[in-house]
């Protein structure tokens, strides 16, 4: 039996100018470290078959299946605000796009399976790192709700990578709803080809928006939906303290979901101002910037699309700057409401975003570590007398003069004390993919060939809800000598 992907291909039919055909670079001896089965599955790929010495080849690279049409996609970006004309997969390679159980295409992409015209300087290759930080945080994100690129499977290559040091190579085999980015657009805008731009927008339409088809003005709404999209999506990266650390517009996908996972992180103590990227000097992309950053990338992609609006540029302006204007409120909207969630809130009153902003005040002040907090919050919704939401609180004092006002708040609505407790721990995960946890299963893999501790961690944190006392201590914050400050780009 050889591995059958079911390929259906629409991007690849899409003029040249999209793409550049290119098939993976042969690899020396593939070995298939992780296969993400009930993804494969959902894909309508058989999981024993991609099991076999036959299938790690294909996820390596080295062979290319059977209906796959393999391209490099083309793309711009704002890399730290600065515009790059020209980026593109420089080290990723689209295979093709599978229709799911659920009726929905995803793509299937190799990244690290060598160069295409896109590399510029760079090797087309990943470290085994990179690609497992990539599969764990992703993941994570999958198991905590958040929409997201998934990762089916990752490969070492039998071949070193030049870094810093030689370190071993990797491929990630990544899942997207699509891979187009604000950045596809802006690579046609860059080049003043509005028919490209229209060609792409009603593929973007037809692919993740089909409902805008029969829309009196598709244009608008498309941006108007990728708007609020974004403002959802972020909403929900602060609500758990995720850190992106690269929201470049070549790293904002057009269907909403997170991609690019590079130097991103989860922040343990709460810190609006936290930043773990290497690359990031000036903080644009700290935490509590994600939103502004979210609408700057928004307005890049409006600038794109304006010519599809109208041929009259300032009616054109105008309408976009009608259409972002939605976004801070729809972003606040669903912040706001997911804060209530948080706290278990099931009703909205006056002074409830007072007494929320004051929590997470006290827990800047005090150190706070963000995803105990509001766990174990949970726990006190359910027992007053429990003590380990206070515990996580340099001046403990400060949580109980919060608590006080907290439990007056709650008193007023019906619920029962095991009610909120539920609903609580159903959006205040236990388990978070943790910097200094992501690092030591990086360490253990990349230096001793041990992907045990890589099993464990994405087992603990395929389940992120569930207490799982066997796993307790996967929840603790890092001591001060395990804290990671930073996390680099590291390619
Ligand atoms: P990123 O910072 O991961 O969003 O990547 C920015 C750009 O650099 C994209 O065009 C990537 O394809 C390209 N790139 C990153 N790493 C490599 C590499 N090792 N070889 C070739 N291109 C790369
Ligand atoms: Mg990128
Ligand atoms: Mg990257």
């Amino acid at each position: 039996m050889t591995v059958h992907f079911p390929f259906q291909n629409s991007y690849s039919a899409l003029p040249d100018s999209f793409f550049a055909r290119v098939a993976p670079t042969p690899v020396a001896a593939p070995r298939l470290i992780k296969l993400n089965r009930p993804l494969a599955l959902q894909l309508g790929l058989d999981p024993d078959l991609l099991e076999t010495p036959e299938g790690a080849e294909i996820l390596a690279g080295k062979t290319v299946p059977a209906g796959a049409d393999p391209i490099a996609m083309a793309y711009a970006g704002h890399q730290f605000g600065h515009f790059v004309p020209q980026l593109g997969d420089g080290r990723a390679i689209l295979l093709g796009e599978v229709i799911d159980r659920n009726g929905v295409r995803r793509d299937i992409q190799l990244k690290g399976s060598g160069p295409t015209p896109f590399s510029r300087r760079g090797d087309g290759r990943a470290a085994l790192g990179p690609v497992l930080r990539e599969y764990i945080v992703s993941e994570a994100m999958f198991a905590l709700g958040i929409p997201t690129t998934r990762s089916l499977a990752a490969v070492v290559t039998g071949e070193h990578v030049i870094r810093e040091t030689a370190l071993p190579g990797a491929v990630l085999t990544r899942v997207a709803s699509s891979h187009i980015r604000v950045g596809t657009f802006q690579f046609f805008a860059g080049r003043r080809d509005t028919d490209a731009i229209r060609r792409l927008a009603d593929h973007v339409i037809t692919r993740h928006y089909p409902d805008l088809l029969q829309a009196k003005r598709p244009y608008h709404d498309l941006l108007a939906t990728v708007v609020a999209r974004q403002a959802e999506l972020i909403a929900r990266w602060l609500l758990v303290g995720f850190i992106h650390g690269v929201m470049n517009t070549d790293n904002t996908s057009i269907s909403g979901e997170t991609i690019d996972y590079g130097p991103c992180a989860f922040m343990d103590t709460y810190n609006p101002a936290q930043v773990f990227s290497s690359i990031d000097e000036m903080g644009r992309y700290a935490y509590a910037n994600q939103p502004r950053i979210g609408l700057w990338n928004l307005t890049r992609l409006a600038e794109c699309l304006l010519p599809l609006f109208s041929d009259d540029q300032e009616k054109a302006i105008a309408e976009a700057q009608d259409i972002l204007g939605a976004f801070s409120d729809q972003f606040s909207a669903a912040y706001q409401a997911g804060l209530r969630r948080k706290v278990g809130l099931f009703t909205e009153r006056d002074g409830d975003e007072a007494l929320i902003q004051d929590l997470l005040d006290a827990m800047a002040k005090n150190q706070a570590d963000f995803t105990l907090t509001f766990r174990k919050l949970g726990d006190a919704a359910g027992d007053p007398a429990a003590g380990d939401a206070r515990a996580q609180f340099m001046d403990p004092a400060a949580f109980d003069e919060w608590a006080k006002r907290w439990h007056e708040r709650i008193a007023l609505e019906p619920q029962s004390a095991a009610e909120r407790q539920a609903a609580m721990h159903a959006v205040n995960p236990l388990f978070i993919p943790r910097n200094h946890r992501v690092e030591a299963v990086i360490q253990a893999a990349v230096n001793n060939d041990d992907f045990a501790p890589f099993e464990e961690l994405v087992k603990v944190l395929a389940k992120p809800f569930e207490d799982q006392p066997d796993y307790a201590s996967y929840a603790d914050p890092p001591l001060p000598d395990q804290r990671v400050l930073q996390t680099f780009c590291g390619t």
